[in-house]
């Protein structure tokens, strides 16, 4: 009878490896296919500068509508599209998107916005990157000063001076760099000193519980203190209430993204909000019509 069930057993677990192996091979397949077919969009979060209360940039965040599956989410197919690879063209693909939007907001008269672009480790190995990033640049007509790249504590650690000449590179074209997540990679501080980072994107894990957990208000604190002394912005993440606007707020926080601004929105929808915070009446413009 055990040895029944140890036969089952057996099966099934094949059975789930080959429904797992199948199941991945679609997925793959899927957006190969999907990169082809124009099945991904761009959705644009907002992020708010505490003193004016202005969105001085937005995050581009992937989506993908699948032809059966419908929408399917970053965090399900992206770490497979990293593991194979197929990262390096999607993410090509995310930041031409993104650059050629940013400069048709510009071109459509709004005050110029920062556009930021989640970066995978793939893609910052490949050697040819930076100058795709510079092609796209050039090619989309987007100042380089307009464009940020967010990097991961994790992906920046492993060669901490491959990452430093990378950066370095973009940065002397005008190109920004966040480390996203922070806190909950490992990064050394002595390396942090030497990036060249302008903002610290406080992960959302330390934002979430502020209120209840005294443990997360010392973090969070303590994140925009350093970042401040080393001359970086501090972003706060995933910010959803009055709360915890209030602590960060307090605690000198510059700036803040999450639902409590807005959800990630489509690019008309981003339209409307800058056009919305343009300065309604200022001489500047009746001037300008004349
Ligand atoms: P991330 O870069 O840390 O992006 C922030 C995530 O937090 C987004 O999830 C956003 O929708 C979500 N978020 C923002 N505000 C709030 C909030 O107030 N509450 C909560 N609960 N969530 C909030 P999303 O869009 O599902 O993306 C998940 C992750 O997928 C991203 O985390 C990023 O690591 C990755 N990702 C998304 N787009 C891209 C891309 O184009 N390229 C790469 N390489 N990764 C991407
Ligand atoms: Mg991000
Ligand atoms: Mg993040
Ligand atoms: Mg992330």
């Amino acid at each position: 009878k055990a040895k029944a069930a140890g036969r089952d057993g057996f099966q099934f677990f094949t059975g789930e490896i080959n429904f797992r192996a199948h199941a991945r091979l679609a997925l793959l397949e899927g957006i190969r296919k999907g990169i082809a077919r124009n099945e991904f969009h761009l959705l644009y979060q907002p992020q708010v500068d505490m003193k004016t209360g202005r969105i001085f940039a937005v995050e581009a965040l992937l989506r993908w509508t699948h032809p059966s599956l419908g929408l399917i989410s970053p965090i399900q197919f992206i770490p497979l599209a990293e593991e194979t690879g197929l990262i390096v063209p999607l993410g090509d693909w995310v930041l031409e998107e993104a650059c050629r939007q940013n400069k048709e907001w510009q071109d459509a008269g709004l005050a110029p916005i920062t556009v930021c672009v989640n970066v995978s480790a793939r893609q910052f190995q490949d050697l040819n990157w930076p100058s795709r990033v510079l092609r796209t640049l050039d090619e989309t007509g987007l100042p380089a000063e307009c464009l940020e790249l967010e990097l991961t504590e994790s992906l920046v650690m492993r060669d901490v001076d491959q990452a430093v000449k990378i950066m370095k590179d973009l940065q002397s074209a005008g190109v920004a760099f966040a480390i996203d997540d922070f806190g909950t990679g490992y990064s050394s501080l002595s390396a942090l000193k030497t990036l060249p980072v302008s903002r610290l994107k406080l992960d959302q894990s330390f934002v979430r519980n502020l209120a209840e957990d005294e443990d997360d208000r010392t973090i969070a604190a303590a994140v925009i203190s350093l970042g401040q002394k080393l001359n970086m912005k501090v972003i706060a993440e995933g910010v959803e209430t009055d709360e915890q606007v209030t602590f960060l707020r307090n605690n000198n926080c510059d700036e803040m993204q999450g639902f409590h601004f807005s959800k990630p929105i489509s690019s008309e929808g981003i339209e409307s909000l800058l056009q919305a915070q343009e300065p309604k009446t200022s001489s500047g413009a009746i001037e300008g019509r004349q």
